[in-house]
């Protein structure tokens, strides 16, 4: 899978990324290609049209793209993981049946809505309600979902579907979430606006949606009603270790290109390489990726989907991948000097891109937070 992938980013993805930074532009054709490739669907049981694999071969597929195209990336973890990972694992059989067929092949293109516009961090501090008609046979949806990627696909409407949570109890417990699908066209519900001239993954669209009075009948209702803390909990884990794996692939492209750079580039009659603070940069930053690499793959591994409970290491490699991801193209820019600056040798891109991995899917201190609160419950049992 890594060769093909490695092949297919060479010949499809490269080429195009610098292009659509610029434009600010979703490849949309590229996007379904992904889906010819049984990518979209990387988890999805083949009943649906997925590929049936496991949590190491969608790290090894987020590695590989953001090796080259973060932002392109971001919008196949938003769509493979965030809404058709999370909605196999906790939809039922007539939501997999209507809707995993055509995001499995790149027709649908879905998203998720966890963050407000006043409550990112603070989930439970979410104000979009959901409130049932009298036999609770619909719900209308009133509120607002910001910094939603694939919220919008061609910039004037919202995308195709989302798996949105609201608030059906009146607190902050675990049994007042619940999660939704909702649909484009659902009268009521709109693009608020196109997020513009993003720090980084410029080519990854992302949208305040808004809800206005969404009716949304009971059978869009994804698990139990006041259920959906336990749903957000277990796709977070595989959405964190897929966001580290793209840390990885950032580390690994900029550690190619400053190791080539610095082999090439004179300076003082000799190549950069023979002075000691570049073979610094270089073989730091190797080693860094590599103990990144082995605390991914090795979460990967014993990671099954279909549970919660690996909350620690999935907070875990994300905290310790999203900074060294950023350290380490960041370097290359240095190594680089002047040519590091300007987006034809890629790692300005990728030091733009890799700041998002410290804020998205869990800010580097919201790790911080719930490590703490699961080291100081279990720590007896570290191995
Ligand atoms: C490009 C992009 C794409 C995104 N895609 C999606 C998406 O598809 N779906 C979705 O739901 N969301 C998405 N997000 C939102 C993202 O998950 C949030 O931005 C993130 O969770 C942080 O929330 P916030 O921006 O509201 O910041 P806040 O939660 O307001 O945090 C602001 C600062 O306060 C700190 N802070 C907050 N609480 C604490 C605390 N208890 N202790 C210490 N520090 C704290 C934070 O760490 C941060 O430094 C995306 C964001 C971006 C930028």
């Amino acid at each position: 899978m890594r060769e093909m992938l490695r092949g297919f980013v060479e010949t499809e993805v490269d080429p195009q990324a610098l292009e659509h930074n610029r434009k600010e532009l979703f490849n949309v054709e590229l996007f379904r290609k992904l889906g010819d490739l049984g990518l979209l669907g990387i988890t999805v049981p083949a009943e649906y049209g997925g590929s049936e694999m496991d949590a190491t071969a969608a790290v090894i597929a987020h590695e590989e793209l953001a090796a080259s195209d973060p932002a392109f990336c971001l919008s196949y973890l938003a769509h493979s993981m965030l809404f058709v990972n999370n909605l196999c694992q906790n939809g039922n059989h007539e939501q997999k049946s209507r809707f995993l067929p055509g995001a499995c092949s790149g027709e649908l293109i879905g998203g998720m809505g966890m963050s407000e516009p006043g409550a990112g961090t603070d989930v439970m501090g979410m104000a979009t309600t959901a409130v049932p008609n009298a036999d609770g046979s619909e719900y209308t949806i009133n509120g607002a979902k910001m910094w939603i990627t694939n919220g919008t696909i061609d910039g004037t409407d919202t995308g195709n579907v989302f798996l949105v949570y609201a608030k059906t109890g009146k607190g902050r417990g675990k049994n007042d979430l619940t999660s939704f699908i909702i649909e484009k066209d659902m009268p009521g519900f709109s693009l608020g606006q196109k997020i513009e001239d993003k720090c980084g993954m410029r080519a990854s669209h992302t949208a305040e949606l808004v809800f206005q009075d969404v009716k949304v009948p009971a059978a869009n209702i994804v698990g139990e009603v006041g259920g959906a803390t336990l749903c957000m909990h277990r796709n977070l884990e595989i959405e964190r270790l897929v966001l580290a794996a793209m840390s990885l692939g950032i580390a690994r492209r900029s550690i190619e290109v400053m190791s080539n750079y610095a082999s090439e580039r004179k300076a003082f009659g000799k190549s950069i390489g023979e002075f000691g603070q570049i073979q610094k940069a270089i073989s730091e930053s190797y080693a860094e990726y590599q103990a990144g690499r082995s605390y991914v793959y090795n979460v990967a591994k014993d990671l099954d989907i279909s549970t919660y409970g690996n909350g620690l290491d999935a907070d875990g490699v994300k905290l310790y991948c999203a900074p060294m991801g950023k350290r380490v193209a960041d370097r290359a820019v240095q190594v680089l000097g002047g040519y590091g600056y300007v987006g034809e040798y890629q790692v300005e891109r990728l030091w733009r891109d890799a700041k998002l991995l410290e804020i998205g899917g869990g800010t580097n201190e919201a790790h911080h937070k719930n490590m703490f609160r699961d080291l100081s419950r279990n720590y007896s049992k570290l191995p």
